[in-house]
């Protein structure tokens, strides 16, 4: 099948789209609906809704086991557990928080809720992640916390993290959204730092609808954040501590996570068929390379991740908004990094060359429960017509005002 018979035919000019339904970037994973409704049975039959129910209590105690670590606290969302648990670690007195600029959109955003200052720093052009120097270099003496979060691919430096945070005396935070799958040498993924934070948002690897999790082997500090998610209720009194919310997680919620937890190794099998099929397409591309996991560990292959290099005839954002128009949702990769954005909030001023670089480079690719191997062949298709045909393209104006029209 040819994707394209001529240039007139991309969607960007108005063309019919490659595909007639998106083609996501999201895992999306839906879980057998018998396990679901067993599950559901639990807190349905006790009429136990919320407050620390059953299911919630039961993800919790396989969370923990999963990432071998001693506590697990589940929240209504990532956010919230980002958030309190950055409040609850960040030293006193102090104001900033380090973490990387080329990263997850909204981090910025989460710090600035707590009411500290992103400190922002380069990442390694290697694993597109903090390391132990390219922190150092920020650490002043108003650092109260040392975010790292690992990329989408493959994990940050957790050792050299670690190290620098202890060597410096402060406190260590991973975001470990992206790499809940994830070993690395010195074992799994959750137990590393002062905590470990998660998401299970519908997009994630552990689709939960909504919610979030925090691991840790800090009894002091999953007490306290099991208090804050709470309103900081102390007990029947009513005494309330201060800095308090409702960041519960729902009984509902954590049925749908606890029916995906039992199918993660299907899931994971899934998206390694489609990583494989990528990687035995995407190199007769000239000019984009596939981010590859490190199989020596174990990785939950969930996201396609590609560079655009300088081989390749089109910018990364010219490439996405004409995928964009085939109803392939590439989305551009930690574009534009957070210190490049207007800020309404305070933020520490940043030259960082490297980070300025690379978000320019990277895209993700289909991925996910709706990707079928044929799309995968397709999209390859569609990518070599579009190097073959680039000057075609390029002459009819592809940044110009025709957009949409023929
Ligand atoms: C999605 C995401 C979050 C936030 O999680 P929510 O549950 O959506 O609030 C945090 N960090 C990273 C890296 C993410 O991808």
């Amino acid at each position: 099948m040819v994707v394209k018979q001529s240039v007139n035919e991309l969607a960007i000019f108005s063309g019919k789209p490659l595909f007639d339904d998106f083609k996501s970037t999201s895992s999306l994973y839906q879980p057998e609906l018998s396990k679901f409704l067993q599950y559901s049975k639990t807190f349905f039959d006790s009429r136990h809704y919320t407050n620390n129910g059953p299911n919630v209590r039961l993800l919790e105690q396989r969370l923990a086991e999963f990432h071998e670590v001693k506590h697990c606290i589940a929240f209504s969302s990532g956010f919230w557990a980002i958030a309190l648990t950055m409040k609850e670690l960040a030293l006193p007195n102090k104001t900033e928080i380090l973490m990387p600029s080329f990263t997850y959109r909204r981090m910025a955003d989460i710090t600035a809720w707590v009411g500290l200052k992103p400190r922002f720093c380069e990442v390694s052009a290697d694993t597109l992640a903090v390391t132990y120097s390219t922190a150092k270099d920020c650490i002043n003496d108003q650092t109260a916390l040392i975010l790292g979060v690992h990329p989408i691919v493959n994990c940050c430096d957790v050792e050299g993290l670690q190290r620098l945070g202890s060597e410096q005396g402060i406190p260590v935070l991973f975001d470990s959204v992206e790499s809940m799958y994830e070993t690395i040498a010195e074992g799994k993924i959750g137990s590393f730092g002062d905590a470990e934070c998660f998401s299970m948002h519908a997009s994630k690897l552990l689709n939960g609808c909504e919610g979030g999790y925090v691991t840790t082997n800090n009894d002091q500090l999953a007490t306290a954040l099991r208090l804050k998610r709470s309103y900081g209720f102390l007990g029947q009194d009513n005494c309330v501590v201060s800095g308090g919310l409702n960041a519960k997680l729902t009984e509902l919620h954590a049925t749908m996570a606890l029916a995906n937890l039992d199918e993660l190794p299907q899931l994971v099998a899934a998206n390694k068929k489609r990583y494989e099929l990528y990687r035995t397409l995407l190199p007769s591309v000239t000019g984009i390379r596939l981010l590859q996991f490190d199989e020596k560990f174990q990785t939950s292959y969930k996201t396609i991740v590609a560079e655009f290099t300088d081989d390749w005839p089109f910018s990364r954002d010219e490439t996405v908004v004409m995928l964009n128009a085939e109803k392939i949702l590439a989305r551009s990769y930690y574009s534009p990094a957070l210190h490049q954005k207007k800020m309404l909030y305070p933020a520490c001023e940043a030259e960082l060359p490297l980070t300025d670089y690379l978000c320019k480079r990277f895209a993700l690719l289909p991925c996910g429960d709706f990707i079928r191997d044929e799309d995968i062949r397709q999209l390859i298709e569609l990518l070599q017509f579009l190097r073959e045909n680039a000057e075609q393209i390029k002459s009819m104006n592809l940044a110009g005002d025709n957009h949409g029209k023929k």
